[in-house]
């Protein structure tokens, strides 16, 4: 089967991570802090703060922003769970945002009105995540005036979209968020197995990331409240967690890195015959703003229904019934049981739902080869066209 993603994993990644498991440490030694430089240089923000998740990192994101009871949070239904339930982590409430159909990512006409009717009712959000979906950054310049505006903080949920540029400029460098949060399991841009970062440009709101990331505990003796009691001593302040990312991924992360941009440059290679060679059959790739360049993390079409005498499951299940790991991104969440049962019931997203129905995710990794693509190709050929 040809899988729908795939980590991109190589010798030089492979003798990093062993070189950690023969070193002193095997996590809280100096890959992560490595890893975390190498990740703001990259991104151009002056702080990283690593996690064994996006999730966690999510939920760190939401915390040191001051999330909790009463307040609300709004993201996009067009996602994964964890963009919502890092609000419902903090006590918050999480509240949705209809997609623009063109690009799956949060409409920002949508956002601008629901924040105008928020206002009148006493109900404006602490927090808005827009996710930059399949690697395609959300229109920020906007999203960031709109914060001004409205005073609420923005987290960029990038985890599809490491290696993404917004304009002329790196996804990462917070230039209208306040934090931004990349993930990278094994399907993502690059990977630590498990992992994910939170990046920001204020000193405050890394070291309350980093805080929480690790129980609450601090061993810095200028953050203590009383003198150190000997070289055991350590402060817990906050409730914390355990939410680190350990030495052995934090040198494959480094590592994988290192080659973002030849990775990102294939995904684009494969991204464009994809356009060309499906230019004939009838379904639309999703919008890409040539004014960004997008991390390719997914390449979802939408499928012209009222063209086809299938629909979107029997296309799904005779590509994978032929050998093609077709997926679709994503149920919306506020259709999930869990959602429903929080208010969600009758709630309806039309634009969502509509490209709910018609998505469907085509094979796109660096390792994917020509060959492999072209079978993909014809065997979509032949399923849209029986
Ligand atoms: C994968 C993903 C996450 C969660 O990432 P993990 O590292 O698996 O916790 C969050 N948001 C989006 C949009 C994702 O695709």
């Amino acid at each position: 089967m040809i899988p729908y993603g795939r980590q991109d994993v190589t010798s030089a990644d492979i003798d990093a991570a062993v070189a950690v498991l023969r070193s002193d440490w095997l996590t809280q030694g100096p890959a992560v802090p490595k890893f975390e430089a190498a990740i703001a240089a990259y991104c151009g923000s002056p702080h990283a703060v690593a996690a064994n998740s996006a999730t966690s990192a999510l939920h760190l994101a939401c915390l040191a922003l001051g999330l909790g009871p009463g307040d609300r949070l709004w993201t996009s239904p067009i996602t994964f769970v964890a963009s919502a339930n890092c609000a419902l982590y903090c006590g918050a409430t999480v509240e949705f945002v209809d997609v623009d159909g063109e690009t799956a990512n949060i409409s920002v006409p949508e956002l601008e009105r629901n924040l105008h009717a928020a206002r009148r009712d006493g109900t404006l959000p602490k927090i808005v995540i827009p996710v930059h979906f399949a690697g395609e950054p959300c229109d920020m310049e906007r999203i960031g005036a709109l914060a001004q505006e409205f005073g609420f903080h923005v987290i960029e949920d990038a985890a599809h979209a490491i290696g993404a540029r917004y304009r002329d400029e790196p996804v990462g460098n917070c230039k209208y968020s306040d934090i931004t949060v990349f993930s990278f399991h094994p399907v993502k841009i690059i990977t630590t197995g498990e992992g994910g970062a939170a990046v920001c440009r204020d000193v405050a709101l890394a070291e309350r990331m980093a805080l929480l990331r690790s129980h609450g505990i601090t061993r810095n003796p200028s953050q203590m409240n009383a003198p150190a009691e000997g070289p055991w001593y350590y402060e817990q302040f906050a409730l914390g967690f355990n939410y680190r990312m350990n030495d052995i991924q934090a040198e494959l992360g480094t590592s994988q890195l290192s080659r973002i941009e030849s990775s990102v440059e294939r995904r684009h290679y494969l991204a464009a015959r994809y356009d060309s060679l499906l230019a004939d059959l009838p379904v639309e790739p999703l919008r890409r703003d040539q004014r960004n360049r997008s991390a390719l993390h997914l390449y979802p079409i939408r499928l012209r229904l009222e063209q086809l005498s299938r629909d979107r499951l029997e296309v799904v299940t005779t590509m994978r019934e032929r050998g093609i790991g077709v997926n679709v991104h994503y149920i919306p969440v506020h259709t999930q049981p869990y959602f429903r049962t929080k208010g969600f019931a009758g709630a309806a997203f039309p634009a969502a739902e509509r490209y709910y129905e018609r998505t469907v995710s085509l094979p796109l990794f660096p390792g994917l080869d020509d060959a492999a693509q072209n079978q993909v190709i014809s065997v979509l050929r032949e399923v849209l066209a029986a």
